[in-house]
């Protein structure tokens, strides 16, 4: 009897699954289900060309819907799964249907953290996950008018940045000391702002939303450094929860995020976790972490397929993830957390291109690269080495006159 496998949740990890399955020899029906009204599309540019204007959402799109039809993938948006019950092996939709599954994967992603302040959640306080948040924030874009951006991270910088390219009147506020402070070193942080300064956004950090208080034309933030600011244009970009909401109905582990093993298993071994939503350990850097990136999601998605067909290769990969701001496209390949010496390829002071270095003791584990595309391709293949062991000598990575590629002799 043709066996189902039932996808939760149709962006990048769900889509590459429904695909990888098939190519993987998955002979029985594959089912793509996703709560958002338009086919998968790719996430990242919300905040930076879809967002300027460049580009409509059928531009966007992951794959033609006529690649779904050819696989014969069973893609159904605009539905959202309400629960699952493990025992009978069925999930049901909230459109009251029921189907049953041989095998389920979660890619159910994340959505926005709101505001946790007073006003919070009046009209008119935006979030920037999905093509509809973004689709509704341009409706409220006009050359002149004013934005304010709660929240220093990537997204939130992207989006100052899409926003200024409109001729928006920028304000980005962050409640820690330093924009990107929870992803990045401070010279990543003191470049950012400088960028965005000489832009003509304005940046106030170690400042707190107390309230928001709303107007029939705009909004007003009232913030701790008792600064007031009017907004035509409120987003809000404080990070996101992973949607594990019917993981945890299903009594599957779940922590911050869905437990899963090397393979993407859940603890059902019949239900697969991947994506932003997969909370799993990294090999690499013997760590467990949730990862939001791309990368990580189609690459997990590429291991529960291959499992799941039974050619299961451990996910082993090396964190990557990119951000685009003005001219800049960062590129960042390992993870830093934990670093104690940055070694500085170029000047992050003056101009608009240098490379970051992070390393643990003697070992080199992660790199930030603005407009170095040569450092960002040598290191991401220098940090699995170093992190095996590979000694980098520090003084030749900062010598511009050293070819990069002699370090990896
Ligand atoms: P998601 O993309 O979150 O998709 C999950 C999907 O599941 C959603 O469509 C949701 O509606 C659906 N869903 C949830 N629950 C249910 C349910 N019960 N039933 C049905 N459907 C459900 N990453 C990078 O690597 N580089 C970048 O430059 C970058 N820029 C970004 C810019 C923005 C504005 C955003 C928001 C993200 C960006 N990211 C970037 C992160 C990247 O987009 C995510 O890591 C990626 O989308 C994760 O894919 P996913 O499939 O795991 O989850």
């Amino acid at each position: 009897m043709s066996k189902t496998c039932i996808i939760v949740g149709a962006s990048h990890a769900g889509s590459q699954a429904a695909i990888s399955l098939r190519q993987s020899g998955w002979s029985g029906a594959i089912v793509l289900i996703g709560a958002e009204a338009v086919p998968p599309y790719h996430r990242p540019p919300l905040s930076k060309d879809f967002l300027k204007g460049g580009k409509e959402i059928d531009e966007i799109l992951l794959r033609p819907v006529s690649t779904y039809e050819s696989a014969d993938i069973d893609l159904i948006p605009g539905e959202r799964v309400a629960r699952l019950d493990r025992g009978d092996r069925l999930i049901f939709l909230k459109s009251g249907a029921t189907l049953q599954y041989d095998k389920l994967i979660l890619a159910t992603g994340a959505y926005p953290r709101e505001l946790p302040i007073p006003g919070g959640d009046i009209p008119g306080v935006m979030y920037l996950r999905t093509a509809a948040d973004v689709l509704a924030i341009k409706d409220k874009v006009r050359p002149g008018g004013r934005a304010v951006i709660i929240g220093g991270g990537y997204i939130g910088l992207e989006t100052a940045a899409s926003l200024r390219a409109q001729d928006m009147d920028v304000t980005v506020l962050e409640m820690e000391d330093r924009i990107l402070q929870r992803v990045t070193a401070p010279v990543m942080s003191d470049f950012y702002r400088r960028i965005h300064t000489e832009e003509g956004v304005r940046i106030l950090e170690s400042c707190a939303a107390t309230h928001i208080l709303g107007g029939k034309t705009g909004m007003t933030i009232v913030t701790n450094t008792e600064e007031t600011l009017d907004a035509d244009l409120l987003i809000v970009g404080i990070g996101v929860i992973p949607d594990t909401a019917i993981a945890k109905q299903a009594g599957l582990e779940v922590g911050n995020g869905i437990v899963v093993n090397e393979f993407c298993q859940t603890s059902d071994p019949d239900i697969y976790a991947i994506g932003d939503v997969a909370w799993h350990h990294n090999p690499l850097y013997d760590i467990d972490l949730r990862l939001e990136s791309v990368p990580n999601a189609t690459d997990q998605a590429k291991t529960a397929a291959a499992h799941i067909c039974g050619r299961g290769k451990p996910y082993a990969a090396l964190p990557w993830f990119w951000s685009d701001q003005y001219d800049l496209k960062l590129q960042i390949a390992g993870l830093s957390s934990g670093y104690d010496a940055i070694v500085l390829r170029g000047t992050p002071d003056k101009g608009r291109s240098f490379a970051a270095f992070y390393f643990r003791g003697e070992t080199l584990i992660a790199v930030d690269a603005v407009n170095r595309p040569q450092e960002y391709m040598i290191g991401k293949r220098l940090i699995p080495l170093a992190l095996k062991g590979k000694t980098i000598d520090k003084t030749a990575l900062a010598d511009e006159d050293i070819p990069l590629k002699d370090l990896l002799k």
